[in-house]
């Protein structure tokens, strides 16, 4: 009978809208993929009237979906429900977090030579002879069969672990089903390569190259690439995500000028992430062989320098390094404004790997631990929670964990929640205590042993009243007592979100050891304005915000600190600080940044 319900069940569709001027790209397809396959049930996807299998990649990318392109996702079978809300959360969550470069600020320069204007993909200053790319290819003995050196490259993939290597491991993945042969592969390859021509995601065609050469060299064809052993600036036009490394670390790479790439292709954030000065301008009209002078600062190639750009050039390559070495050094530096008030920077993670990062930056503690995903696709063991817990809380003194804020938009495939027709305003946060204790009482289990004799605090997230915090607090205190632990180690506060909670300070002064402000979530529900909206923007720098978070500091007799993404706005620090706020968690890669501009305010 199940069976035939299952069979025959009505498929549920939804809208979706690409919100992200990246366009719903490799990366994002990616996880969504993977996520879509987690599920007992097809999912599809239809635009201008093509339909497409939303658990492949290829297909998937096909759409060849841009930003403000609303496509449908029709999803049938036995866990159609849970799907659509899962992988709609999913969507939203992808887009929001798909940081798009729109254009990098040019600063002004002149020069005496004759320049040429290009788009900025990594800011620096470069002054060698330019060096054409080229590539020579080695046969080498071949042992591995096609299936062989398929399953090797994707094994290989898998390890390097990081979003690009795991997207081309998908994309890879999908061109495997249809590919019996070097040959045909490359055929594969290069249909999917015509397909995105003309079309935003071109950029991505180099992954698909990069794939190629990955699976040849497995087969003992080897592209290898020349570079000169003295100082060059590299002009191609376009490169491969898996060279940037290589060029980085092995040779005397001074700058990068590519013509085909766009400032969001894998290449270009890997060329900002490893710090080379690039540009992406018409290579063609650059000189070969010729001392030329990159400043990719103010978005130029000087074809011709005369003495003095080359003097100016040198001398704002002095100070960009000097300033980089300042702040670099001093990130490890207590913080003091200029007024000499000490303000403390700590960092919001996720797991262990952030918590590292957050530690070579410079932070001072973890402000906000978000545990919701900790675990992105089964429910862990309390063993493996505790294992992982207690690595992240060994990287710092001043630990603050919250307790999982799964619902609204974030989803995990093991906490079952209805679907809600309103999920920011429904089960989500603290209100899983009442739903979901079991899941609760595990992981706070987790935590309690995993802080066995270390000070942390503990939050609990969409508070918003005092009741809902005593009895989160009275049920952390049961799973105590029925193991057994002592947890006077532990403070228990909440995070500031709802706007309820600004009226009720003084109430909650009476049973909170301290408060975190999460102005992401305080903003949507103050201006009723969702978070993930494709289309509806608020403005974190409203002077609404900052007078609801003068009302809790002015009011709260216990430690207040802010974990929202305002802590590291340039142009709210200052204010923060007056407000008397002293301690701010941001992300990782923000301390270092947010201690610099702490000692300017
Ligand atoms: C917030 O809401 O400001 C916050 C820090 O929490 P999250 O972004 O995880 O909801
Ligand atoms: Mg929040």
């Amino acid at each position: 009978m199940q069976l035939f319900k299952n069979l025959f069940s009505r498929p549920l569709s939804i809208q979706l809208t690409v919100t992200s001027s990246n366009g719903f790209h490799l990366r994002p397809v990616a996880q969504f993929v993977n996520e879509a396959k987690s599920f007992e049930c097809s999912v599809e996807a239809t635009f201008h009237g093509k339909t497409v299998d939303a658990k492949k990649v290829n297909t998937l990318l096909s759409l060849s979906l841009e930003k403000e392109d609303t496509f449908t996702l029709t999803i049938q079978g036995k866990e159609a429900e849970k799907a659509l809300k899962v992988l709609q959360t999913r969507f939203n969550t992808l887009m929001q977090d798909d940081k798009e470069v729109v254009a990098i600020e040019k600063e002004s320069a002149s020069y005496d030579g004759e320049v040429l204007d290009g788009d900025i993909i990594s800011k620096g200053v470069a002054i060698a002879s330019t060096y054409l790319y080229k590539t020579e290819e080695i046969q080498h003995n071949n042992t591995l069969s096609f299936n062989a050196a398929i399953t090797q490259t994707r094994k290989a993939l898998e390890t390097q672990g990081t979003d690009i290597a795991l997207a081309q491991k998908a994309l890879l993945v999908s061109l495997e089903e249809k590919s019996n042969s070097l040959e045909t592969l490359e055929q594969n390859i290069h249909k999917e390569i015509e397909a995105l021509q003309g079309t935003k995601l071109f950029a991505k065609s180099v992954d698909y190259q990069d794939i190629l050469q990955q699976v040849k060299k497995a087969l003992g064809l080897e592209v290898k690439i020349t570079f000169p052993s003295e100082k060059f600036i590299l002009l191609a036009d376009d490169l491969l995500p898996s060279e940037i490394a290589m060029l980085a670390n092995n040779t005397e790479v001074q700058g990068v000028i590519l013509k085909e790439t766009s400032i969001n292709s894998h290449t270009a954030i890997l060329l900002r992430a490893s710090g080379i000065a690039s540009l992406i301008a018409d290579t063609s009209k650059i000189p070969l062989d010729r001392e030329i002078l990159l400043d990719s600062f103010a978005g130029l190639v000087v074809l011709t320098p005369s003495s003095d750009d080359i003097e100016k050039a040198k001398a704002l390559q002095e100070k960009t390094n000097v300033q980089k070495a300042h702040s670099a050094s001093k990130r490890f530096d207590t913080v003091l404004t200029p007024s000499g008030k000490q303000i403390k920077v700590l960092a919001n993670v996720g797991d262990i790997q952030s918590a590292k990062i957050a530690k070579d930056e410079g932070a001072e503690g973890i402000g906000l631990l978000r545990t919701e995903f900790l675990f992105k696709s089964v429910k862990p063991s309390l063993q493996a929670q505790t294992d992982a817990l207690k690595e992240i809380f060994s990287t710092f003194d001043d630990i603050t964990v919250r307790t999982l804020d799964v619902g609204g938009d974030k989803a995990l495939p093991y906490i079952d929640i209805p679907l809600e027709s309103n999920p920011f305003l429904g089960l989500r946060g603290v209100r899983l205590f009442r739903t979901h204790p079991e899941i609760l009482s595990e992981q706070l289990h987790a935590i309690f042993v995993a802080s066995k004799g270390k000070r942390i605090k503990i939050m609990f997230p969409m508070v918003s009243n005092v009741d809902e915090f005593r009895k989160a607090k009275s049920f952390a205190q049961e799973v105590a007592k029925t193991h057994t632990i002592d947890i006077r180690n532990i403070d228990f506060g909440i995070m500031i979100e709802v706007p309820s909670v600004l009226f009720l300070i003084e109430a909650f002064n009476e049973v909170v050891d301290f408060y975190s402000i999460g102005t992401n979530d305080l903003t949507q529900y103050l201006f009723a304005i969702e978070r993930t909206h494709p289309l509806l923007k608020v403005d974190e720098l409203s002077p609404v915000v900052f007078s609801a978070l003068e009302t809790v500091v002015k009011q709260a007799t216990k430690p207040v600190s802010i974990c929202g993404e305002l802590a590291a706005n340039t142009d709210a620090i200052e204010k923060l600080i007056n407000l008397g706020l002293t301690t701010l968690s941001v992300s990782p890669k923000s301390v270092a940044q947010t201690k610099e501009t702490i000692r300017h305010v």
